[in-house]
């Protein structure tokens, strides 16, 4: 399977203090990939550090074989990253339609824009009934979808979402994950997941690492992450 992601020996920090201590992983062309761990593992800073947001880094990462590392955050997302960060990151006094728009900025070409919002209409129903809704109005979990839309507007061919799940109710997470499955499968979008909660995470994505204290230390197929005690553990409550 090609690659849509590779970091290998990914170095990453916040001024002197050092959090990752080479991370490397690969997320292949339309694959879903969840990153676990415990809080304060650096799974937030990993998102970071393949965007170079925020931190310092050392190592590779390669979008498609294009090594990315050293660009600025602007040009990476050009490239072809959507990154949906904790937080969300929505512009809360705009309404939904003029937040999918801004998310048009990191594309190279303008066509399009019209037949992108009604595809994101069509995944998210709720988005089109709230078009003109101010964002700062929705509920937590419809904030959600419109970060997810906002970043799908830039036509990303890898979408990095930090904790999808954060503080929202069952009913919202099941809803909000079964679109990202068939986004993920209908556009091709390859993911890498975030997530604390690793039975969810572990549902969704084809694959798995887990993140301890800036390294990884288990990667392998959901079923093989499952089964390992230690994971079941730490992370399934089992
Ligand atoms: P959580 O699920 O709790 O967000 P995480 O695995 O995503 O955990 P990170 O947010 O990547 O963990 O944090 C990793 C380490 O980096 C933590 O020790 C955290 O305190 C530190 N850290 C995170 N952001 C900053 C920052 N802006 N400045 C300094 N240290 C930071």
């Amino acid at each position: 399977m090609r690659k849509a992601l590779e970091v290998v020996n990914l170095n990453a920090s916040y001024g002197s203090t050092s959090v990752l201590h080479g991370i490397t992983l690969h997320v292949g062309d339309g694959e879903a990939v969840a990153l676990l761990g415990a809080n304060g593992a650096g799974k937030t800073t990993t998102l970071r550090a393949i965007c170079q947001m925020l931190v310092r880094t050392s190592g590779e990462v390669k979008l498609f074989d294009q090594p990315i590392r050293g660009k600025a955050t602007e040009q990476i997302a050009r490239l072809g990253v959507g990154h949906v960060p904790d937080g969300r990151g929505t512009f809360l006094a705009l309404n939904v339609e003029e937040n999918l728009r801004l998310g048009c900025f990191a594309r190279s070409e303008r066509d399009g824009v019209e037949q992108d919002i009604e595809r994101i209409y069509e995944y998210f129903p709720r988005l089109k009934e709230r078009r003109t809704q101010q964002a700062g109005t929705l509920s937590g979990g419809e904030q959600q979808m419109l970060a997810i839309g906002r970043a799908l507007m830039a036509r990303p061919k890898l979408l990095l979402l930090d904790e999808p799940s954060f503080g929202l109710a069952p009913l919202m997470v099941k809803e909000i994950f079964s679109i990202l499955r068939r986004i993920c499968h209908e556009q091709s979008v390859a993911i890498l997941l975030v997530e604390q909660n690793a039975g969810l995470s572990l549902k969704f994505a084809t694959r798995a690492y887990v993140v301890e204290n800036g390294r990884v230390v288990l990667g392998g197929t959901s079923d093989e992450v499952r089964s390992n005690d230690a994971v079941r553990r730490a992370y399934l409550g089992d």
